[in-house]
């Protein structure tokens, strides 16, 4: 999707051929486990608003789901791929054993720009995708939520068309929906928030305080924005924050003396999380090339937009006071990347257990749903706050023990808990 050589679902299958020989796993498993066990592809008629149809390509690609409905979010990306989608739902496998929730993976995606739509064709295009997949969706199969350039208001369209369809109320179908209409308080910070309890964590263990700490992000989308929140909250400092400028068609990094002010940088976002330039230029805002992010005195870099932006000749060029890359986003560290971090001594704290927020604030939505019942902010955010912590503490352990790379440890944990539901089932 980034538009470069890297096949993310060649690198999913590497990650996961590497950690499958550590584990020594049976053929029939490995086979089951290193490719998607469904995928639908199909493309989705619009009406636009000028009276002429607009075909889209869509994908839906469940993954594994032993250990529970598969779950994952659906992308709106003019660089969507059937290979992103197959990496993505293998990745979301992965996330929900590593944080140990009773999910498989799943992921959805179509190829398009919202940015060239008007609101009303993007209801069509989720009414659209929803009357293409209702029978294979549902909160016992295949739970789908947002992601790239898709909000709780397309949530709310496509559960309206599903319910539409099969006649009932079924809240629990998908997640990511606005707080009101089954939403959960909570969620809007999840992912970002998650990412942040996870590094947190890690500074708890090498006893270095948040507070005296630098950071440097890509992306300024809900993500970013909330990872950056929480981090400045906790008193670390951002210094710079890199994103995509349509109309410019390429991103900038904002930078200030003295670190970012989130709150001012996001009363300055559209809803694509793209800072407006010329006002950031009138509040102080220095700007620099996009992949100038990566190039920041910093003690740790938040990758939090897009995969493959860390790349060999990027962890040449880091600043020897980078100390941790905090994966953010899904998949944005290329495998070839990874021996040359660990070398380095950087700690990586991996994307499927670092932005496994996002997930596990959707089950809790899901569980809230299926009670009809909904907790308040502080309670959804307490639970999400023990389970990132629970997570990251088993997986930092047996780094230690075994001396593991992290991405290696967290693999070990999420293969093994994989591996056990599908031998439970009798399925391999
Ligand atoms: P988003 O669409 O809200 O934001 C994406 C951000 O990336 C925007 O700020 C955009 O400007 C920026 N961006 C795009 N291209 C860029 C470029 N070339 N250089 C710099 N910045 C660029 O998306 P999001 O929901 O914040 O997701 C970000 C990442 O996190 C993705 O990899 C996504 O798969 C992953 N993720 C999201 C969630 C979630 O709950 N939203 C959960 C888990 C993982």
């Amino acid at each position: 999707m980034s538009g470069s050589t890297y096949n993310p679902f060649e690198i999913a299958q590497e990650q996961f051929d590497n950690v499958a020989e550590i584990l020594e796993l049976d053929s029939g498993t490995r086979e089951l486990l290193r490719q998607p066990m469904k995928e639908i592809h199909f493309t989705i008629p619009v009406k636009m608003d000028d009276g002429s149809t607009k075909v889209f390509k869509a994908f839906r690609i469940k993954h594994n789901d032993a250990r529970g409905p598969a779950k994952g979010g659906i992308r709106f990306h003019p660089h969507e791929t059937a290979d992103t989608v197959r990496a993505l739902s293998m990745w979301m496998t992965w996330k929900c054993a590593v944080v140990d929730i009773p999910l498989g993976g799943g992921k959805g995606g179509v190829v398009c720009d919202p940015h060239n739509l008007s609101k009303s064709e993007q209801e069509r295009l989720c009414r659209g995708y929803i009357r293409q997949l209702a029978n294979q969706l549902g909160p016992n199969l295949d739970v789908p939520a947002p992601d790239v350039m898709t909000n709780g208001q397309h949530m709310l369209w496509m559960l309206d068309e599903y319910e539409a369809i099969t006649g009932g109320r079924y809240p629990g179908m998908i997640t990511g929906k606005p707080v009101g209409m089954g939403g959960s308080l909570g969620r809007t910070e999840a992912t970002g928030f998650g990412v942040i309890y996870v590094l947190k964590s890690y500074l708890q263990e090498i006893g270095l305080p948040v507070a005296s700490t630098t950071a440097s992000i890509q992306g300024f989308g809900n993500v970013a924005e909330y990872a950056a929140r929480m981090y400045t909250e906790l008193g670390g400092k951002v210094i710079a924050v890199s994103c995509w400028n349509q109309k410019d068609a390429r991103s900038y990094t904002f930078k200030k003396q003295g670190g970012c002010d989130i709150d001012e940088l996001a009363a300055i976002k559209d809803s694509f999380g793209s800072i407006d330039k010329e006002r950031a230029l009138a509040l102080g805002y220095e700007l620099l090339p996009g992949e100038d992010w990566l190039k920041q005195d910093v003690d740790i870099l938040i990758p939090a937009a897009l995969e493959n932006q860390i790349t060999p000749e990027a962890v040449k060029n880091l600043s020897s006071q980078v100390k941790i890359i905090c994966e953010a986003a899904n998949g944005p560290t290329t495998p070839d990347s990874d021996p040359l971090i660990q070398e380095r001594g950087i700690m990586l704290l991996p994307d499927f257990l670092c932005n496994a927020g996002g997930v596990t604030c959707s089950y809790f939505e899901q569980v809230q749903c299926n009670m009809n019942y909904f907790w308040g902010k502080d309670e959804v955010l307490e639970k999400l706050e023990y389970a990132m912590t629970k997570a990251f503490h088993a997986v930092y352990k047996l780094a230690v023990e075994k001396d593991l790379y992290m991405r290696n440890a967290a693999y070990i944990i999420a293969i093994n808990r994989v591996s056990d539901a599908v031998k439970l089932r009798g399925w391999a």
